[in-house]
Protein backbone atom coordinates (compact mmCIF):
# COMPACT_ATOMS: atom_id res chain seq x y z
CA UNK A 1 0.00 0.00 0.00
CA UNK A 2 1.20 3.66 -1.05
CA UNK A 3 2.00 5.67 1.94
CA UNK A 4 -0.32 8.24 2.79
CA UNK A 5 0.47 11.68 1.03
CA UNK A 6 0.06 14.85 2.81
CA UNK A 7 0.03 16.81 -0.26
CA UNK A 8 -3.27 14.90 -1.07
CA UNK A 9 -6.11 16.92 -3.65
CA UNK A 10 -9.74 16.43 -1.70
CA UNK A 11 -12.40 14.27 -3.74
CA UNK A 12 -15.13 16.60 -4.63
CA UNK A 13 -17.89 15.62 -2.25
CA UNK A 14 -19.86 13.66 -5.13
CA UNK A 15 -16.49 11.24 -5.31
CA UNK A 16 -15.61 10.83 -1.81
CA UNK A 17 -17.61 8.40 -0.93
CA UNK A 18 -15.93 6.33 -3.79
CA UNK A 19 -12.42 6.99 -2.38
CA UNK A 20 -11.23 3.29 -0.93
CA UNK A 21 -12.24 1.86 -4.13
CA UNK A 22 -10.28 4.73 -6.16
CA UNK A 23 -7.26 3.83 -3.85
CA UNK A 24 -7.13 0.22 -4.51
CA UNK A 25 -7.72 0.88 -8.43
CA UNK A 26 -4.12 3.35 -8.28
CA UNK A 27 -2.46 0.66 -6.11
CA UNK A 28 -3.64 -2.10 -8.84
CA UNK A 29 -2.49 -0.08 -11.30
CA UNK A 30 0.76 0.50 -9.56
CA UNK A 31 1.56 -3.27 -8.95
CA UNK A 32 0.77 -3.65 -13.14
CA UNK A 33 3.26 -1.16 -13.75
CA UNK A 34 6.23 -2.85 -14.79
CA UNK A 35 3.97 -5.33 -17.17
CA UNK A 36 2.46 -2.10 -18.19
CA UNK A 37 5.12 -0.14 -19.51
CA UNK A 38 6.26 -3.24 -21.83
CA UNK A 39 2.54 -4.29 -23.36
CA UNK A 40 1.35 -2.83 -26.86
CA UNK A 41 -1.70 -2.21 -24.65
CA UNK A 42 -2.93 -1.04 -21.46
CA UNK A 43 -5.30 -4.08 -19.83
CA UNK A 44 -9.06 -4.32 -20.38
CA UNK A 45 -9.00 -4.78 -17.21
CA UNK A 46 -7.86 -0.96 -16.22
CA UNK A 47 -10.20 0.27 -18.43
CA UNK A 48 -12.84 -1.99 -17.64
CA UNK A 49 -12.14 -1.30 -13.58
CA UNK A 50 -12.37 2.71 -14.33
CA UNK A 51 -15.69 2.67 -16.23
CA UNK A 52 -17.20 -0.11 -13.23
CA UNK A 53 -15.90 3.20 -11.01
CA UNK A 54 -18.35 5.07 -13.22
CA UNK A 55 -15.25 7.19 -13.89
CA UNK A 56 -16.34 6.66 -17.80
CA UNK A 57 -19.00 9.05 -17.01
CA UNK A 58 -17.31 11.16 -14.92
CA UNK A 59 -18.93 14.13 -16.44
CA UNK A 60 -22.53 12.78 -17.18
CA UNK A 61 -24.81 14.03 -14.67
CA UNK A 62 -26.26 11.24 -12.27
CA UNK A 63 -29.85 11.16 -13.84
CA UNK A 64 -28.17 9.83 -17.22
CA UNK A 65 -25.75 7.41 -15.34
CA UNK A 66 -22.93 9.32 -14.80
CA UNK A 67 -21.37 10.49 -11.69
CA UNK A 68 -22.51 14.07 -11.72
CA UNK A 69 -18.66 15.48 -11.52
CA UNK A 70 -17.62 18.82 -12.62
CA UNK A 71 -14.41 19.88 -14.49
CA UNK A 72 -13.01 21.09 -11.40
CA UNK A 73 -13.60 18.08 -9.95
CA UNK A 74 -11.89 15.68 -12.31
CA UNK A 75 -7.89 16.77 -11.76
CA UNK A 76 -8.08 14.96 -8.47
CA UNK A 77 -9.35 12.07 -9.97
CA UNK A 78 -6.91 12.12 -12.82
CA UNK A 79 -3.95 12.91 -10.13
CA UNK A 80 -4.58 9.99 -8.37
CA UNK A 81 -4.61 7.65 -11.48
CA UNK A 82 -2.11 8.91 -13.26
CA UNK A 83 0.04 8.22 -10.09
CA UNK A 84 -0.87 4.56 -10.38
CA UNK A 85 -0.65 3.85 -14.54
CA UNK A 86 0.09 7.00 -16.70
CA UNK A 87 -0.80 5.36 -19.46
CA UNK A 88 -4.18 4.45 -18.38
CA UNK A 89 -5.41 7.57 -17.23
CA UNK A 90 -4.06 8.79 -20.24
CA UNK A 91 -6.33 6.51 -22.65
CA UNK A 92 -8.87 7.58 -20.13
CA UNK A 93 -8.67 11.51 -20.29
CA UNK A 94 -8.94 11.43 -24.15
CA UNK A 95 -12.81 10.05 -23.26
CA UNK A 96 -13.78 12.68 -21.57
CA UNK A 97 -13.13 15.09 -24.98
CA UNK A 98 -16.04 12.59 -26.74
CA UNK A 99 -18.19 12.55 -23.37
CA UNK A 100 -17.97 16.49 -23.26
CA UNK A 101 -18.95 16.63 -27.24
CA UNK A 102 -22.72 14.45 -26.37
CA UNK A 103 -22.77 16.49 -23.52
CA UNK A 104 -23.02 19.19 -25.29
CA UNK A 105 -26.69 20.90 -25.62
CA UNK A 106 -26.22 21.76 -29.07
CA UNK A 107 -24.98 17.95 -30.14
CA UNK A 108 -27.87 15.82 -32.03
CA UNK A 109 -30.24 13.80 -30.79
CA UNK A 110 -29.45 11.07 -31.97
CA UNK A 111 -25.50 11.15 -31.05
CA UNK A 112 -27.15 12.20 -27.53
CA UNK A 113 -28.63 8.80 -27.33
CA UNK A 114 -25.68 7.04 -27.17
CA UNK A 115 -24.90 8.58 -23.97
CA UNK A 116 -25.64 5.70 -21.62
CA UNK A 117 -23.41 3.79 -23.30
CA UNK A 118 -20.54 6.53 -23.57
CA UNK A 119 -20.63 7.14 -20.01
CA UNK A 120 -21.21 3.70 -19.00
CA UNK A 121 -17.70 2.69 -21.24
CA UNK A 122 -19.82 0.29 -23.52
CA UNK A 123 -18.65 3.07 -26.27
CA UNK A 124 -14.76 3.99 -25.53
CA UNK A 125 -13.35 7.29 -27.19
CA UNK A 126 -10.50 8.60 -28.13
CA UNK A 127 -9.79 12.22 -29.98
CA UNK A 128 -8.04 13.90 -33.18
CA UNK A 129 -7.72 16.90 -32.52
CA UNK A 130 -5.81 17.96 -35.61
CA UNK A 131 -8.67 20.52 -36.59
CA UNK A 132 -7.92 22.90 -33.84
CA UNK A 133 -4.53 23.40 -34.85
CA UNK A 134 -3.47 26.62 -36.09
CA UNK A 135 -2.13 27.13 -39.41
CA UNK A 136 -2.36 25.12 -42.62
CA UNK A 137 -5.38 22.50 -42.27
CA UNK A 138 -3.67 19.04 -41.69
CA UNK A 139 -7.25 17.33 -42.12
CA UNK A 140 -9.90 18.55 -44.17
CA UNK A 141 -14.17 17.51 -44.22
CA UNK A 142 -15.28 17.95 -47.11
CA UNK A 143 -19.06 17.83 -47.45
CA UNK A 144 -20.45 14.57 -49.70
CA UNK A 145 -23.69 13.42 -50.60
CA UNK A 146 -24.00 10.85 -47.81
CA UNK A 147 -22.12 12.71 -45.30
CA UNK A 148 -18.18 13.68 -45.26
CA UNK A 149 -14.96 12.43 -46.41
CA UNK A 150 -11.72 13.18 -44.52
CA UNK A 151 -8.56 13.91 -46.39
CA UNK A 152 -4.93 14.26 -44.63
CA UNK A 153 -3.44 13.14 -41.32
CA UNK A 154 -4.01 12.92 -37.35
CA UNK A 155 -0.06 12.59 -36.27
CA UNK A 156 -1.08 11.35 -32.82
CA UNK A 157 -4.45 9.31 -31.52
CA UNK A 158 -3.95 7.27 -28.28
CA UNK A 159 -5.98 4.43 -27.75
CA UNK A 160 -6.13 2.46 -30.69
CA UNK A 161 -7.65 -0.92 -30.89
CA UNK A 162 -8.90 0.34 -27.49
CA UNK A 163 -11.68 2.55 -28.22
CA UNK A 164 -14.48 2.58 -30.62
CA UNK A 165 -14.75 5.33 -31.66
CA UNK A 166 -12.75 8.56 -32.76
CA UNK A 167 -13.93 12.08 -32.11
CA UNK A 168 -12.10 13.59 -34.91
CA UNK A 169 -12.00 17.83 -35.59
CA UNK A 170 -11.08 18.83 -39.41
CA UNK A 171 -10.90 21.85 -41.14
CA UNK A 172 -14.23 22.12 -42.87
CA UNK A 173 -14.81 24.53 -45.74
CA UNK A 174 -15.50 28.57 -45.26
CA UNK A 175 -13.32 28.67 -41.99
CA UNK A 176 -15.34 26.10 -40.11
CA UNK A 177 -14.13 23.64 -37.64
CA UNK A 178 -16.08 19.68 -38.62
CA UNK A 179 -16.27 17.64 -35.51
CA UNK A 180 -17.40 13.71 -36.01
CA UNK A 181 -17.70 10.88 -34.74
CA UNK A 182 -16.26 8.09 -37.20
CA UNK A 183 -15.48 3.74 -36.03
CA UNK A 184 -11.81 3.15 -34.78
CA UNK A 185 -11.24 0.26 -37.14
CA UNK A 186 -9.96 -0.21 -40.01
CA UNK A 187 -11.71 1.18 -43.22
CA UNK A 188 -11.20 1.83 -46.96
CA UNK A 189 -8.41 5.14 -47.03
CA UNK A 190 -7.58 5.03 -43.12
CA UNK A 191 -4.11 3.94 -42.84
CA UNK A 192 -2.73 2.85 -39.24
CA UNK A 193 0.80 3.47 -38.48
CA UNK A 194 1.81 2.82 -34.58
CA UNK A 195 3.87 4.76 -32.62
CA UNK A 196 6.90 2.95 -30.61
CA UNK A 197 6.96 5.40 -27.85
CA UNK A 198 9.84 5.80 -25.37
CA UNK A 199 7.29 5.19 -22.90
CA UNK A 200 3.63 4.64 -22.09
CA UNK A 201 3.97 2.82 -25.18
CA UNK A 202 0.28 0.76 -23.72
CA UNK A 203 -1.40 3.69 -24.80
CA UNK A 204 -1.73 2.46 -28.39
CA UNK A 205 -0.34 5.69 -29.89
CA UNK A 206 -0.39 5.48 -33.99
CA UNK A 207 -0.39 7.81 -36.56
CA UNK A 208 -3.47 8.34 -38.59
CA UNK A 209 -3.21 8.64 -42.71
CA UNK A 210 -6.92 10.23 -44.41
CA UNK A 211 -7.59 9.33 -48.17
CA UNK A 212 -10.85 9.95 -48.73
CA UNK A 213 -12.17 8.08 -45.59
CA UNK A 214 -16.16 8.27 -45.89
CA UNK A 215 -17.90 9.48 -42.67
CA UNK A 216 -22.08 9.11 -42.56
CA UNK A 217 -24.16 12.36 -42.11
CA UNK A 218 -25.23 10.85 -38.97
CA UNK A 219 -21.85 10.95 -37.32
CA UNK A 220 -21.91 14.71 -37.46
CA UNK A 221 -21.07 15.70 -33.96
CA UNK A 222 -20.80 19.88 -34.81
CA UNK A 223 -19.55 22.66 -37.41
CA UNK A 224 -18.98 25.67 -36.35
CA UNK A 225 -16.44 28.70 -37.10
CA UNK A 226 -13.26 28.14 -37.05
CA UNK A 227 -11.98 30.77 -34.02
CA UNK A 228 -8.85 31.46 -32.67
CA UNK A 229 -9.10 29.65 -29.06
CA UNK A 230 -6.48 31.15 -26.39
CA UNK A 231 -3.93 28.38 -26.21
CA UNK A 232 -4.18 27.89 -22.55
CA UNK A 233 -8.08 27.01 -22.85
CA UNK A 234 -9.08 23.17 -22.10
CA UNK A 235 -5.17 22.20 -20.68
CA UNK A 236 -5.83 22.18 -16.62
CA UNK A 237 -6.91 18.25 -16.41
CA UNK A 238 -4.31 17.15 -18.31
CA UNK A 239 -1.54 19.38 -16.00
CA UNK A 240 -2.86 16.63 -13.31
CA UNK A 241 -0.60 13.43 -15.47
CA UNK A 242 2.36 15.48 -14.63
CA UNK A 243 0.82 16.22 -10.88
CA UNK A 244 0.32 12.24 -10.71
CA UNK A 245 3.62 11.31 -11.69
CA UNK A 246 4.95 13.25 -8.76
CA UNK A 247 2.82 12.41 -6.60
CA UNK A 248 4.21 9.12 -7.27
CA UNK A 249 8.24 10.11 -6.64
CA UNK A 250 6.82 11.75 -3.67
CA UNK A 251 5.17 8.55 -2.00
CA UNK A 252 8.45 6.37 -3.16
CA UNK A 253 10.39 9.41 -1.46
CA UNK A 254 8.86 9.83 1.72
CA UNK A 255 8.82 13.10 3.25
CA UNK A 256 10.77 15.73 1.71
CA UNK A 257 10.51 19.46 0.08
CA UNK A 258 8.69 17.88 -3.23
CA UNK A 259 5.60 17.39 -0.96
CA UNK A 260 5.51 20.95 -0.76
CA UNK A 261 6.48 21.77 -4.04
CA UNK A 262 3.44 19.20 -5.51
CA UNK A 263 0.90 21.28 -3.86
CA UNK A 264 2.23 24.36 -5.33
CA UNK A 265 1.89 23.32 -8.48
CA UNK A 266 -1.80 21.71 -8.10
CA UNK A 267 -2.31 25.34 -6.76
CA UNK A 268 -1.17 27.27 -9.49
CA UNK A 269 -2.64 24.92 -12.16
CA UNK A 270 -5.99 25.09 -10.02
CA UNK A 271 -5.86 28.95 -9.70
CA UNK A 272 -4.60 30.05 -13.14
CA UNK A 273 -6.10 32.10 -15.93
CA UNK A 274 -6.06 31.04 -19.39
CA UNK A 275 -3.29 32.89 -19.51
CA UNK A 276 -1.50 31.99 -17.10
CA UNK A 277 -2.35 28.06 -17.83
CA UNK A 278 1.09 27.34 -20.19
CA UNK A 279 3.48 28.59 -17.75
CA UNK A 280 1.74 26.57 -14.80
CA UNK A 281 1.59 23.56 -17.33
CA UNK A 282 5.06 24.11 -17.99
CA UNK A 283 5.54 23.89 -14.22
CA UNK A 284 4.04 20.79 -13.79
CA UNK A 285 5.62 18.86 -16.36
CA UNK A 286 9.35 20.50 -15.34
CA UNK A 287 8.74 19.26 -11.54
CA UNK A 288 7.84 15.96 -12.83
CA UNK A 289 11.35 15.66 -14.70
CA UNK A 290 12.62 17.03 -10.92
CA UNK A 291 11.09 14.36 -9.11
CA UNK A 292 11.98 11.23 -11.40
CA UNK A 293 15.29 12.25 -10.81
CA UNK A 294 15.27 12.48 -7.54
CA UNK A 295 13.54 9.23 -7.35
CA UNK A 296 16.88 7.70 -9.65
CA UNK A 297 19.47 9.22 -7.42
CA UNK A 298 17.35 8.06 -3.53
CA UNK A 299 17.31 4.81 -5.45
CA UNK A 300 20.94 4.44 -6.78
CA UNK A 301 22.14 2.42 -9.24
CA UNK A 302 19.27 0.39 -9.67
CA UNK A 303 17.94 3.15 -11.31
CA UNK A 304 19.76 2.37 -14.27
CA UNK A 305 18.08 -1.08 -14.66
CA UNK A 306 15.06 -1.26 -17.37
CA UNK A 307 11.85 -2.01 -15.25
CA UNK A 308 13.16 0.16 -12.15
CA UNK A 309 10.32 2.64 -11.15
CA UNK A 310 13.09 5.19 -11.44
CA UNK A 311 13.85 4.42 -14.98
CA UNK A 312 10.44 4.21 -16.06
CA UNK A 313 9.27 7.34 -14.15
CA UNK A 314 12.12 9.05 -15.97
CA UNK A 315 11.11 8.08 -19.35
CA UNK A 316 7.49 8.97 -18.68
CA UNK A 317 8.35 12.16 -17.85
CA UNK A 318 10.53 13.12 -20.34
CA UNK A 319 7.24 12.01 -22.44
CA UNK A 320 5.42 14.34 -20.42
CA UNK A 321 7.01 17.35 -21.36
CA UNK A 322 6.27 17.35 -24.98
CA UNK A 323 2.33 15.69 -24.63
CA UNK A 324 -0.37 18.13 -24.98
CA UNK A 325 1.96 21.59 -25.88
CA UNK A 326 1.91 24.56 -27.23
CA UNK A 327 3.65 27.58 -27.91
CA UNK A 328 3.67 28.95 -24.49
CA UNK A 329 4.43 25.70 -22.73
CA UNK A 330 7.20 24.62 -24.51
CA UNK A 331 9.32 28.25 -24.54
CA UNK A 332 8.30 28.43 -20.35
CA UNK A 333 10.03 24.56 -20.25
CA UNK A 334 12.87 25.61 -22.46
CA UNK A 335 13.68 28.75 -20.64
CA UNK A 336 13.80 26.32 -17.73
CA UNK A 337 15.73 24.05 -18.80
CA UNK A 338 18.10 25.88 -21.03
CA UNK A 339 18.50 29.17 -17.96
CA UNK A 340 22.01 29.54 -16.39
CA UNK A 341 21.46 30.85 -12.80
C1 LIG B 1 2.43 10.36 -26.75
C2 LIG B 1 1.49 11.36 -27.34
C3 LIG B 1 0.15 11.02 -27.48
C4 LIG B 1 -0.75 11.93 -28.04
N1 LIG B 1 -2.06 11.56 -28.19
C5 LIG B 1 -2.93 12.42 -28.76
C6 LIG B 1 -4.31 12.06 -28.98
O1 LIG B 1 -4.76 10.96 -28.63
N2 LIG B 1 -5.10 12.95 -29.60
C7 LIG B 1 -4.64 14.18 -30.01
O2 LIG B 1 -5.43 14.95 -30.56
N3 LIG B 1 -3.38 14.56 -29.80
C8 LIG B 1 -2.52 13.70 -29.21
N4 LIG B 1 -1.22 14.09 -29.03
C9 LIG B 1 -0.78 15.40 -29.56
C10 LIG B 1 -0.70 16.45 -28.44
O3 LIG B 1 -1.93 16.69 -27.83
C11 LIG B 1 -0.18 17.77 -28.99
O4 LIG B 1 -0.86 18.09 -30.14
C12 LIG B 1 1.25 17.66 -29.31
O5 LIG B 1 1.90 17.15 -28.15
C13 LIG B 1 1.82 19.01 -29.67
O6 LIG B 1 3.02 18.66 -30.30
P1 LIG B 1 4.10 19.73 -30.75
O7 LIG B 1 4.50 20.55 -29.57
O8 LIG B 1 5.13 19.00 -31.49
O9 LIG B 1 3.29 20.73 -31.66
P2 LIG B 1 3.00 20.59 -33.21
O10 LIG B 1 2.48 19.24 -33.53
O11 LIG B 1 4.20 21.12 -33.92
O12 LIG B 1 1.80 21.62 -33.29
C14 LIG B 1 1.85 22.79 -34.07
C15 LIG B 1 1.01 23.83 -33.43
O13 LIG B 1 -0.29 23.35 -33.14
C16 LIG B 1 -0.63 23.65 -31.79
N5 LIG B 1 -1.44 22.56 -31.27
C17 LIG B 1 -1.05 21.27 -31.12
N6 LIG B 1 -2.06 20.55 -30.63
C18 LIG B 1 -3.11 21.38 -30.48
C19 LIG B 1 -4.42 21.20 -30.04
N7 LIG B 1 -4.87 20.01 -29.65
N8 LIG B 1 -5.24 22.29 -30.00
C20 LIG B 1 -4.80 23.48 -30.40
N9 LIG B 1 -3.55 23.71 -30.86
C21 LIG B 1 -2.72 22.68 -30.89
C22 LIG B 1 0.70 23.75 -31.10
O14 LIG B 1 0.56 24.60 -29.98
C23 LIG B 1 1.57 24.37 -32.15
O15 LIG B 1 1.39 25.76 -32.21
C24 LIG B 1 -0.30 13.20 -28.48
C25 LIG B 1 1.06 13.54 -28.34
C26 LIG B 1 1.95 12.64 -27.78
C27 LIG B 1 3.39 13.02 -27.66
Amino acid sequence: MSARLESTPPLSPRLAAHEPQLDQLVSRFWEDAVEVDAAPAVPAAHLDAMAALGLYGALAPRAQGGMGLTPADLPAVTERLASGSLASAFVWVQHLRLLRGVLDPAAPAHLKAWLPQIAGGAIKGGIALVGLMPGPPRLTATPTPSGWRLDGEAPWVSGWGMIAVLLVTARGPGRTTVSLVMDAEPQAGLTVRPARLAAMNATATVHLAFDAVAVGRSRLLSSVPQEDRPEGEGLRNTGSLALGLVRRCCQLLGPTDLDAALADCRAQLDAASVDAMPKARAAASALAVQAAHAVAVAHGSRAALWGEPAERLQREAAILLVFGSRPGIKQALADHFTSHT
